[in-house]
């Protein structure tokens, strides 16, 4: 019979250990959970970081290649013999404005405006929408491409080289592998906002189909085209590379998921193009969530079946190391204490120093009661006798079987003689009460012997001893009695002292 408060420890020792492990648990989950989420979570931001890169390039490449076109169309006016000539004197002419410039460049191309301009800015000649303006309207717009003329202007005086009494324009290398025809390198391009639009603008110096510039044409006179990028190109490239919002933003612009990148290759240009990315990484979390999710709650699963096992089997083979500690310390049949559970008990009052009483109980003739009876009647009088026994003796002390039917019973405190052999006598009441078994009635009776620590013996092993001597003598004194220790010195055949139990 266990104790309550030794109950109690080991319960409390087997929900700690039950919560230790339902928490490793938790925790293995949550980092399952944890990690899954960081390897994903930096999956994506790659995957994004990747695509927005590709994009940044496919759009500067659109953009580029948009300029190549204007430069393309453009030279078919900035260089031609045509318009070389028309240039001799001056500006060109009327007539030349509304033959070769305002249809071609308005309704062909969607160039918004046009200006040739001397590279003083004295001579000037403006085109907006196939509309001749003012000079003043046509120098107001200049001011803004002013850095372009001046690098064509470098770029024109760079390509001359003196030939027959006039300059040689150096050619362009042609390529056979481009579809356009080659230009001589003399144009600049760059992206403007003009007219509050985003424009792409081209400048180069007019000059003839034969390089050739004479001597008195030296000084360029540059063509300037403006051509704004439409919505409807912004939508085509979206289309093309499935972006969204595609347009100019100030470079400064700081807004989350908005993707730039600056085009044109133009350091003065204060806007960049700006688009709201694909983000595929978007798109892999809101698919890959729930099944991420899914599968965490399997393992979430699959570990809270695990920890319930395991905590299952930790708590049966607690529950069994208790078993086989109670069993090692107690007798099997009668649930009281067993020799070595007595000793145990013995060995520490000995060890507080405080006194105690060891009686010991044999029952008298019981192998007689197993030969009448047979054994499963000897056992219930051993049952009966030891569960009286602890019902007397309670919290004073402990009962014990030591073996076969020999009972001890240790009595802790001090204890007057009188009341020692009151409680023997009791205790011998205890086995002689007819124990019913199997419709008859069980009648036995038995001897006891008592001894005192200190005052017999000053070890567990003495102290027993003469608990057994007494014993011995009250048996042999004709059984059925109790006998003191404190007794047996003057004891010889006549029983001096012994206490007949009846
Ligand atoms: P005495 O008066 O001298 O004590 O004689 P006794 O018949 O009581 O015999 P003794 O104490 O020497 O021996 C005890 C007997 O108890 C021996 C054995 O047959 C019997 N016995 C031992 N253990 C058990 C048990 O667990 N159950 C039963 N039924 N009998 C047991
Ligand atoms: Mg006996």
């Amino acid at each position: 019979m266990m104790t309550g408060k030794a109950q109690e420890g080991r319960a409390t020792r087997r929900h700690g250990f039950g919560v230790a492990i339902r928490a490793a648990a938790l925790l293995i989950v949550l980092s399952f959970g944890a990690a899954n989420y960081l390897v994903l979570d930096y999956a994506i931001e790659r995957a994004d970081s990747f695509a927005a890169e590709t994009e940044r390039t496919l759009v500067r490449n659109d953009f580029s290649h948009q300029i190549d076109q204007v430069v393309q169309y453009q030279s078919q006016l900035s260089f031609w013999d045509k318009s070389f000539a028309e240039l001799a004197d001056g500006m060109p002419g009327d007539a030349f404005v509304r033959d070769e410039l305002r249809d071609w460049m308005w309704s062909d191309f969607g160039f918004s405006w046009m200006i040739f301009t001397s590279s003083d800015g004295e001579r000037i000649l403006g085109v907006h929408r196939g509309q001749k303006v003012s000079e003043r309207r046509a120098r107001e717009k200049l001011h803004w491409v002013s850095d372009l003329t001046r690098k064509a202007e470098r770029a024109y005086y760079k390509a001359l080289s003196p030939d027959r009494g006039g300059f040689q324009v150096a050619g362009a290398k042609e390529d056979t592998d481009l579809l356009t025809p080659a230009l001589p390198g003399i144009h600049v391009s760059g992206m403007r906002l003009i007219d509050r639009v985003m424009s792409i603008v081209v400048v180069q110096t007019v000059i003839p189909k034969t390089l050739y510039i004479p001597a008195n044409r030296y000084e360029p006179t540059l063509l300037i085209t403006v051509k704004p990028v439409s919505q409807k190109m912004l939508a085509s490239a979206e289309q093309r590379f499935g972006l969204h919002d595609l347009g100019f933003t100030p470079i400064v612009t700081q807004e989350p998921g908005l993707v730039m990148t600056p085009v044109g290759a133009d350091t003065y240009n204060p806007m960049v193009a700006s688009w709201r990315p694909n983000m595929p990484g978007t798109f892999v979390w809101r698919s890959a969530l729930p099944q991420i999710a899914m599968f965490v709650l399997v393992f979430a699963g699959v570990m809270l079946f695990v920890s319930l096992r395991f905590s299952a089997l930790v708590r049966a083979l607690q529950r069994s190391e208790a078993d086989n500690a109670f069993l090692a310390r107690h007798d099997r049949l009668t649930g009281v204490k067993n020799r070595s559970g007595f000793d145990e008990e013995v060995t520490r009052a000995v060890g507080k120093g405080s006194p105690f009483a060891i009686l010991a109980i044999d029952l008298d003739k019981f192998k007689a009661v197993n030969d009448r009876h047979g054994h499963a009647a000897g056992d219930a009088v051993l049952e009966t006798v030891a569960r009286r026994f602890s019902e007397r003796i309670g919290s004073r002390g402990c009962v014990a079987r030591l073996g076969g039917d020999e009972f001890s019973v240790l009595l802790t405190g001090k204890h007057g003689r009188e009341e020692l052999m009151e409680l023997a006598g009791n205790l011998l009441l205890d086995t002689r009460l007819p124990i019913a078994y199997d419709g008859q009635l069980l009648v036995i009776d038995g001897s006891a012997g008592v001894a005192l620590f200190p005052q017999h013996g000053k070890s567990v092993h003495d102290v027993m001893l003469m608990a057994d001597a007494a014993l011995y003598a009250a048996k042999n004194g004709g059984r059925n009695r109790a006998v003191h220790a404190g007794d047996l010195a003057g004891m010889d055949a006549a029983q001096t002292g012994a206490v007949r139990a009846a």
